[in-house]
């Protein structure tokens, strides 16, 4: 469920609107192309899955919100106020999430190259937890967290070797992705790494993959992670948590439906019934994807006299990657739908590259150069993985709450874009 809905009254009635604002009124006055985030679904979505899983047994579980989904530091501060913890990738994140204000507490910090400083970063924060990826990580965690007098939490990420996750790119937990070790060698480092002076082995970890439709290979991770649990515990250890990691899919347009968060819920409970842990879980996507939408104008409506329909909007594969990288659809629709027949567009942005085709033959209500457009389901990987290619400045974001919206990140000028490089003395 999400809060973009055409509006029922007001002078906008029969636009797309966001809770109360009209995406009209934001393209006018922020200009497109534009994010526009939903504070409503947002934390709908966060408070629909933490009742699923307190609901289905588990005790207050830690639900970290998967920074890369979303980074904005005002979409984080609307999930930590409700609770949220963050789950980070990098000490640029683990920044966004103390400026959002989640405690270091509640942030855990995941991937498989984390460099010494960032390490060192962290281990002065205080995060919650270090999920280590690899041996040669134990060690280096270990000798940082020594050389700081620190022993630090870690939990061991698993690669549970299932396959899972809509396509190859966003499937992370089989045996030849870079992701995490085998159930043995799990076994192996923890007992290591109860021997050292730097770490503190609290628990295991893991996370299968993205846009999880179906969920069987789920539960069959789950049910081998109870395994492990099982039996480091029978080896006399300590092990205090389970991280259960994201990877809840989303309904994109056409797309299979994912399970709701009470039948996620209740299959967790069921994979590890009877297991006393605390309870981690890492959702990006489930959580942000809904909540956002990208805003786009179209600049022309291109008709080839042999057939093809070309919708030439100003939003391009820089602003939301997804369409080019993982051959994702979104759903499209106009902010304002005019009436006549569908017709059939291809659906591309300006940049010089073919792959700046977000969908062929997507059958529309008719649009003319200046409609608008909602890309729907982008806010999470939408932002976050916007770039310049091309020289076109990053699309802001703007996070709406009932009748009011902020901008949360301002569209850049083309001066700070210049003003970031330097020429080189010879020059
Ligand atoms: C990306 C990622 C997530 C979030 O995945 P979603 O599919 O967005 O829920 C969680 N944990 C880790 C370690 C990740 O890399």
């Amino acid at each position: 469920m999400n809060h973009f809905e055409l509006a029922t009254s007001g002078p906008a009635a029969g636009e797309l609107a966001c809770e109360d604002v009209p995406l009209s009124r934001i393209a006018e006055e922020v200009g497109t192309p534009v994010y526009v985030y939903s504070s409503a679904t947002l934390e709908r979505h966060f408070t629909v899955l933490r009742d699923a899983l307190v609901d289905a047994g588990l005790k207050d579980p830690l639900i970290a919100f998967a920074v890369k989904a979303n980074s904005n530091v005002a979409v984080l501060r609307t999930l930590a106020r409700l609770g949220a913890g963050a789950d980070v990738v990098s000490e640029g994140e683990i920044r966004r999430a103390l400026a959002a204000g989640v405690p270091p507490e509640r942030i855990v910090f995941s991937g498989v190259g984390k460099t010494e400083p960032e390490i060192a970063f962290a281990i002065e924060t205080g995060v919650a937890e270090i999920n280590l990826e690899s041996e040669p990580e134990l060690h280096l965690v270990n000798q940082v967290a020594q050389r700081l007098g620190r022993r630090v939490p870690v939990a061991i990420r698993v690669n549970p070797d299932v396959s899972a996750g809509g396509h190859a790119k966003i499937s992370t937990g089989k045996a030849e992705n870079k992701f995490g070790v085998s159930f043995s060698e799990a076994e192996r480092l923890y007992a290591n790494a109860s021997n050292m002076a730097g770490v503190r082995p609290v628990g295991v970890a893991c996370h299968i993959g993205s846009q999880i439709t179906d969920l069987a290979p789920m539960e069959a991770a789950f049910a081998k992670m109870r395994g492990l649990v099982e039996r480091i515990r029978a080896e006399g250890l300590h092990l205090e948590r389970l991280d259960l990691g994201g990877g809840l899919g989303v309904p994109y347009f056409n797309q299979p439906e994912p399970p709701s968060p009470a039948a996620y819920a209740q299959m967790i409970a069921r994979a590890t019934q009877g297991l006393d842990v605390q309870f981690a879980f890492e959702p990006g996507r489930m959580i942000a994807a809904n909540a956002g939408v990208l805003l786009a104008r179209v600049t022309h409506v291109h008709e080839r006299p042999e057939g093809r329909r070309f919708l030439v909007l100003d939003a391009a594969m820089n602003d939301l990657l997804r369409p080019a990288m993982y051959d994702a659809f979104h759903d499209i629709r106009p902010v304002k739908p005019r009436p006549g027949d569908t017709l059939a567009y291809d659906v591309v942005g300006p940049v010089c590259e073919t792959g700046d085709t977000f969908t062929r033959d997507r059958m529309l209500a008719p649009l003319e150069a200046g409609d608008l457009v909602a890309f729907m389901t982008a806010g999470a990987y939408g932002a976050a993985m916007a770039s310049e290619y091309n020289s076109r400045l990053l699309a802001p974001e703007v996070l709406v709450r009932g009748d009011r919206y902020a901008v949360v990140r301002p569209r850049p000028t083309y001066e700070d874009m210049l003003d970031r490089e330097r020429m080189a003395p010879w020059l």
